[in-house]
């Protein structure tokens, strides 16, 4: 059976993340806390819901602990993004990558449990430059 993903935030980063998966077939339930972000991508992915994320029980209700991935994009509000981290963490679900701001934010979701943390602007400004460098590599 395939890898089924929920993707919390709805930003270019989760946005992307989302429609990506959706696109090569696999099962994706894309969650906001923004009506207008749901709406928008409702018609890509398998199920898209509005729900805040810092809420341990709309967590539960959605049965997001049966998901073998969770991707939490949530980047401009740390708070947010560290709270929805800890619950998943608690809830015990099984992966959990999160975008990252900063070094330091990046450090305390490692702390509290996250498996992998991603930071996109500083990754892909790393890409881009190993590109220009060795421009004959295909680097996706
Ligand atoms: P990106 O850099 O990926 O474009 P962004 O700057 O558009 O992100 P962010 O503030 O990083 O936006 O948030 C990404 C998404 O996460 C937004 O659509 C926002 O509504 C959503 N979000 C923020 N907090 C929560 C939360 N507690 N529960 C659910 N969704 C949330």
């Amino acid at each position: 059976m395939s890898k089924t993903f929920a993707i919390i935030g709805l930003g270019r980063f989760g946005g992307s993340v989302a429609k990506t998966l959706s696109s090569m077939g696999y099962e994706v339930l894309a969650v906001d806390r923004n009506p207008q972000r749901v709406q928008d991508i409702s018609q890509i992915v398998t199920h898209a819901i509005e729900a805040d994320s810092t809420d341990e029980n709309a967590l539960k209700a959605l049965g997001i602990r049966n998901f073998d991935v969770i991707v939490v994009a949530i980047g401009d509000d740390i708070q947010a993004s560290i709270m929805t981290t800890l619950i998943l963490k608690e809830m015990g679900v099984n992966k959990i990558v999160v975008k990252a701001q900063s070094e330091l934010h990046g450090k305390v979701l490692y702390k509290i449990g996250a498996d992998r943390v991603v930071f996109p602007e500083r990754d892909m400004g790393i890409r881009v430059v190993h590109n220009l460098i060795s421009p004959n590599i295909l680097d996706y």
